[in-house]
Formats: C-alpha cells, structure tokens, sequence
C-alpha cells in the first residue's frame, strides 16, 4: 500500500446567511505519501483541516483540484478493486455506530458489504478477542459498553475486512487518558500483527509521537514540516517549533531539543 497525496486543493461555501460570502480554503496544495507499513501522523490545531483531507483521502470528499493515487491508481479505482482495503475508525464512537444493532451486527455490516458471508459468528468473536474483549459482548448493544469498550468495537468493526490502510481521525481523542494508552496499545500491536498501513490523525503531539514513525504537521491549508518522529527536534517551521515547544520539555525522539525557545508555546486545544 503506497499512497500519493498529490496538490490536493479544498474549499467550503463561508456560512454567510442570505448572502454568499465568499469560500474558506481549508486545504491548500497538499503534498504527502505514505509507505507499506508507515504509520504516519497528522498534527493540526482543530480547524486546520485534519478531517477534511482524511475525508478526501477516505473518498469521502472530492478535492477542488489534486488526487489521491494508491498503488498506481486512483484511490475511487483502487478502493472498487480493493473492497474494505481502507477503513476509518471516528473519534465519535457513539454516533459511529447504529444504537439499535447488536455489537454483532455493527461489526458485520462492513464484512458483508465486502462479500465476506461465511462463518460470521466465529469471526466476530475473534475479532472481539483479538481487541480485547470478551467474545460474550457479542449480543450486547453500544449503551452497554463503556467507552473505551465502544472504541474497542470500532477498531474491531474497521480491521473486520482485513484493510491494508487505516484512517483514525481523532479516534483517541474522545477517550480517559488512561484508556487512551490502552487503545494506543492495542493500535501498535494490531499494525504489526496485520500489516497495516496507519494515518493517525491528533491534535495531540504526544498521542502520535509513540505510536507514529512520522508526522506531518498541517498548518493555514498546508504541510508546514514532515518529520520523523525521532527527529522532531530538527523542526524548522515556526508553527511546529511553537507546538513542539507546548509540550517539550518532555523532548519526544530521540535527539536532544534543539528548538528556539524564544518563540511563545501554542495553546493546545
Ligand atoms: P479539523 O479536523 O482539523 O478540526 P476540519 O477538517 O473539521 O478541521 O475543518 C476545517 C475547516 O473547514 C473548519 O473551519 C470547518 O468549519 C470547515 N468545514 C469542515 N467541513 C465543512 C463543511 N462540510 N462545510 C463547510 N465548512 C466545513
Ligand atoms: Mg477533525
């Protein structure tokens, strides 16, 4: 799974009432790829764009101008050859999934869509088991798992059809600090042991720095620094000195800080 991002362009109508005010350009001219078996991050202040450009790569969304290509083809052409080859897990655990379905049925329906109609019951359990949960859950509904729990059945529901590409957009974001590290856990087990290709979306730089083997910094529409998270500490852009600056002096990576401390900390929201 290699995936080009390629001069991707995106704008949204402003809200302006009756009268059209003008367009808000969220993403402006992005540039990335991502290689088998990376698990990159994206970083951004919240309304940076994050979700829009997961959206335009989960093909949720056309770009204005640009395209996504995985393995040589256009991601619509890969993903209708590639059924269930790339999956998303939300932040919104709750309102990702049917409140009127058994967790069964919430992790089946991806699978049948996909073709895969044989022997659902077992895979299920497994499924459940493989992220942690017991296999008895398997009849129960989403309000009466915890939330971690739900998260848990998400992750289930998104690797069901054995994707070779996952999107997850904030998926720890909504989630107690301590379950946080648990699904962070369990997120670096499952990518080694599937082979799966990640794009973890945060606005929180720590979250990704332990898992991520990269991240992207986005920023006023653009990539402004693509790092490895190693070498966070060789940041040049200004915005991601400042973001590094918020959370160092932890010094994530494995170089020593090397960052302009006169510029003032982001505030993280
Ligand atoms: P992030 O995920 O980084 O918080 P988003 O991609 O959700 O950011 O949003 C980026 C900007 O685009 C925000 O200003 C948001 O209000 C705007 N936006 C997102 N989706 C839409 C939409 N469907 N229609 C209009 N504006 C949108
Ligand atoms: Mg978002």
């Amino acid at each position: 799974m290699f995936m080009q991002v390629e001069n991707v362009y995106k704008s949204y109508n402003k809200e302006g009432g009756f009268f059209y005010s003008g367009k808000l350009d969220v993403l402006k001219g992005i540039d990335f790829s991502i290689k088998e078996g990376e698990c990159v991050g994206l970083i951004g202040e919240s309304g940076s764009g994050k979700s829009t450009l997961s959206r335009v790569i989960l093909g949720l969304e056309k770009p204005k101008q640009g395209s996504v290509i995985i393995e040589g083809i256009s991601a619509s052409k890969w993903m209708k050859e590639n059924r269930g080859g790339m999956s998303v897990v939300f932040q919104d655990y709750t309102s990702s999934v049917n409140p009127f379905f058994t967790i069964k049925n919430i992790i089946a329906e991806p699978m049948i869509m996909a073709g895969d109609k044989k022997n659902l019951h077992e895979k299920i359990c497994a499924l459940l088991e493989k992220v942690g949960l017991p296999s008895t859950m398997i009849n129960k509904y989403p309000h009466e798992l915890s939330g971690g729990q739900l998260q848990r059945v998400c992750i289930a529901r998104a690797i069901s059809t054995h994707p070779k590409f996952v999107v997850l957009d904030e998926a720890i974001s909504s989630l107690d600090v301590s379950v946080q590290s648990q699904i962070l856990e369990l997120l670096h087990k499952l990518k080694h042991e599937m082979n799966m290709t990640y794009l973890f979306v945060a606005h929180d730089l720590q979250a990704v720095a332990n898992l991520c083997d990269r991240i992207l910094f986005l920023h006023k529409g653009k990539i402004v620094e693509d790092l490895a998270s190693d070498e966070l500490a060789l940041a040049t852009n200004d915005y991601a000195q400042r973001l590094l600056n918020s959370v160092m002096p932890l010094c994530i990576g494995k170089n020593k800080c090397n960052l302009n401390k006169n510029l003032p900390p982001l505030q993280v929201v």
